[in-house]
């Protein structure tokens, strides 16, 4: 009698410990927040961990409505991977009310004078803006990537010390990838250094400091909420003074505004991609980075 009660406390005990423990030759559970964190995890992982992605192709990573699937989803995982700089705040929110162990990566952790805080032309040249929250859109830096890509293979490597030598392998072979693109985009856009351009939202500070482009207005100060007139008429002003050529605009916004801008003060638009939505392939990045480089070259010259 005693026996067998013993053997069923032994049981439970080593049941309840195959369930919180990742379960022998199951491989890692990755979910990541949305595209390029999926590039970049996706190409540390190999098929050495399992990735998915946590949104559907096309949602928003500024706004996003948590459903019971995500929900889901979250709860299988080991580790989650994000932007972080408060892109993800809605994800935040969830991983705080949950009460599962998993490990939240941040790509931006350990970024600090990299960070640009303030964009002075979002005040239209009247002077430096209020320093406001990081900006988020650190992945369009392939410089920046790179640093996101070491703290993805760091917190994969921590979570499964058995493939240590293999994500170092895969990410490796990525960043050495990365460095081709950047001195790609570089030689590409040295015949512009300096050139002022508008862009549609905020999204291309870090594009423009590491390629030398010079952004002197944006025209959805809040992504997706259209300027007033006032504003429009305020950035018309700068783009004629600093003799603007070209504008950003977005794959992933509507054409209007930023049509609708080129034709009336004669722009050259560049139709760019903030990679924030797109196809789930682990080179998705590195071909969208190189289209807008393409799309930009096409603009500017
Ligand atoms: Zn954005």
């Amino acid at each position: 009698m005693r026996v067998t009660r013993l053997i069923w406390v032994v049981t439970l005990v080593v049941l309840g410990m195959a369930e919180t423990g990742r379960a022998e030759g199951r491989k890692l559970k990755v979910l990541t927040s949305f595209l390029p964190v999926y590039c970049f995890t996706m190409n540390v992982a190999g098929d050495l961990a399992e990735v998915e992605n946590l949104l559907p192709p096309g949602a928003d990573p500024h706004e996003f409505q948590f459903s019971p699937r995500e929900m889901r989803k979250l709860n299988a995982a080991d580790v989650i991977v994000i932007n972080g700089l408060q892109l993800e705040s809605w994800l935040d929110r969830v991983i705080k009310s949950t009460d599962h162990p998993q490990t939240v990566v941040e790509m931006a952790a350990g970024l600090k004078s990299e960070l640009i805080t303030a964009s002075p032309y979002l005040n239209l040249g009247a002077g430096a803006s209020e320093a406001t929250a990081p900006n988020p859109h650190i992945w369009l830096d392939p410089h920046l990537a790179a640093h996101a890509v070491t703290n993805i293979l760091n917190a994969l490597q921590k979570a499964d010390p058995t493939n240590a030598a293999g994500y170092e392998r895969n990410a490796r072979q990525y960043l050495a990838r990365l460095e081709k693109l950047d001195g790609e985009l570089r030689a590409g856009l040295a015949p512009f250094k300096g050139k002022p351009v508008i862009t549609l939202h905020d999204a291309f500070p870090y594009f423009a400091r590491r390629y030398d482009l010079r952004i002197v207005g944006v025209v959805e100060k809040v992504p997706e909420v259209e300027p007033s007139l006032r504003y429009v008429g305020e950035l018309g002003k700068v783009i004629r003074s600093e003799k603007v050529k070209a504008i950003f605009s977005e794959r992933q916004s509507s054409p209007k505004l930023a049509e609708q801008m080129a034709r009336d003060y004669h722009l050259a638009v560049a139709q760019l991609d903030t990679l924030e939505t797109g196809e789930f392939k682990p080179d998705a990045y590195e071909e969208g980075m190189r289209n807008n480089l393409r799309a930009l070259e096409e603009a500017l010259k």
